[in-house]
């Protein structure tokens, strides 16, 4: 369809104008990182560069061969054919890493002239940032940074807003949520996914954002609130990051503890919960650490307990002195109810580590383990969505949305069509306006909806 490709081609071409206007208009919306002249960018463009490699075999019969040209260039789409010789053997990337910049103006020279999709900066602190292999960047420090994203929650509202389609030529059957291991029709492994984001979704990121902001980077570890970054990603959650120069020269390994920690996992609930006398003991609410968390852990929990899946042996009774227990646990100091019957010492042990592996949240183990990761530039646009990654203070959180307040383009109507997908366009609001569900018309809209559907992939212009 040479339309749709064309479409294509001006959607990207009017989305990077759009971030080129942006980033000249608003240069001080850039956050630039400490020590910049120490950091690796990773740049993503709209365009794909390719690079057409030569390579050297030998046929059935002995003779020598040669596939690829050698030459390289860019692209608006995912091309997969050299343009030049049409070998299929091309290499495509989106991605620059082990980009450096001196000073504040040369990196907001370079944004405004290139206008990204996306940029990141590594956590870390390199001698030589722009060397080529990790081992030559030679590194000095990391800050701490943790990365709360819905999809790692796994939240309900994925299975109605997220679609998958079978990318096997022939079969391309859609469903909804996180795609099969295997197609159910075709038995194929290859997915397209489609990732939406709603009000649902980033309120839940948003809420263990707040809890691990809260009760663990300030109350637990101490960090002053001064020498801690907020940020929404842009898309799809929150971006925590510890600036005090004592965590810089943590290992991967303590890192990962810290995670560990915050995500209660290997606590000793024996320790937590113990029978005094005849009554079995929650500890009080000002107990340092996992302790004091423990009650209101095990409130959560509780709160919850119709929809938990788990089959344990005390599910039911629980299910059935939720009432009571939660009056216990809510008094102060808390109390395990014995009203809430037929629930021994050993089941309240239970019950509290699970309580707690679901109240620390699902941190994304990766970005904090990992000391090398670039994470993305405070203040740029996030080429997903066209909104800003917005800096926050704690008490900007509370009132935070992302559906208003992370909104980079308001003037104006721009003309688009929806790709015809049978999954369509969910529901979505911007600002106080709600719009869809779409199934491929033609329709015009303010510019802010219209960048978010354009971004999304899930639209052209027309
Ligand atoms: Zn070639
Ligand atoms: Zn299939
Ligand atoms: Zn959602």
């Amino acid at each position: 369809m040479p339309n749709q490709n064309q479409g294509f081609t001006s959607t990207v071409l009017k989305l990077r104008f759009m971030f080129h206007e942006y980033y000249k208009s608003n240069p001080n919306s850039i956050d630039v990182p400490d020590k910049i002249h120490n950091r690796e960018f990773g740049i993503q463009s709209w365009e794909y560069n390719w690079f057409c490699p030569v390579r050297k075999s030998r046929d059935e019969s002995g003779h020598d061969i040669t596939t690829g040209c050698g030459q390289s260039g860019t692209s608006l789409s995912n091309i997969k054919k050299c343009p030049n010789c049409g070998s299929d053997e091309i290499q495509t990337t989106t991605w620059r890493r082990h980009v450096g910049y001196l000073n504040r103006d040369e990196l907001i020279r370079d944004l405004t002239s290139v206008a990204p999709h996306s940029v990141y900066h590594s956590a870390a602190f390199y001698k030589i940032p722009v060397a080529r292999h990790m081992d030559e960047k030679e590194w000095f420090g990391a800050e701490l940074v943790f990365d709360i994203d819905a999809d790692h929650l796994d939240l309900s509202c994925a299975k109605d807003h997220d679609a998958w389609r079978c990318n096997e030529k022939e079969c391309h059957k859609t469903g909804t949520g996180i795609h099969p291991e295997n197609c159910p029709d075709c038995g194929g492994k290859s997915f397209s996914t489609r990732k939406w984001i709603c009000e649902n979704c980033l309120g839940e990121a948003k809420k263990y954002t707040v809890k691990l902001y809260d009760k663990f980077i300030v109350n637990d570890f101490g960090f002053d609130p001064e020498l801690v970054q907020l940020n929404y990603s842009g898309h799809r959650g929150y971006h925590v990051r510890v600036r005090d120069p004592r965590v810089y020269s943590l290992d991967s390994n303590s890192r990962i503890q810290i995670v560990h920690y915050i995500m209660g996992l290997g606590l000793n609930t024996e320790k937590v919960i113990v029978t005094q006398g005849r009554v079995n003991r929650v500890p009080d609410r000002d107990f340092p650490g996992w302790a004091g968390k423990i009650a209101d852990a095990i409130v959560e929990f509780v709160r919850n307990i119709d929809s938990y899946n788990g089959t344990e042996r005390w599910v039911k009774s629980l299910r059935k002195g939720k009432v009571a227990a939660l009056d216990g646990l809510l008094r102060n100091p808390p109390i395990l109810n014995p009203e809430a019957k037929d629930i021994g010492l050993k089941s309240w042990q239970e019950i509290a580590e699970k309580a707690a592996e679901l109240y620390g949240g699902e941190i994304d183990r990766p970005v904090t383990h990992d000391i090398h990761r670039v994470i993305r530039l405070i203040g740029s646009l996030n080429g997903k969505t066209g909104f800003l990654v917005s800096q926050l203070n704690r008490d900007e959180l509370d009132d935070f949305d992302p559906f208003r307040d992370a909104i980079a383009f308001n003037d104006g109507q721009m003309k688009i069509k929806f790709l015809q997908k049978s999954s369509g366009v969910p529901r979505f609001r911007i600002g106080d306006e709600t719009y869809g569900p779409y199934h491929g018309e033609s329709v015009e809209l303010p510019t802010p909806a219209a960048a978010f559907v354009l971004c999304k992939g899930v639209a052209i212009i027309e």
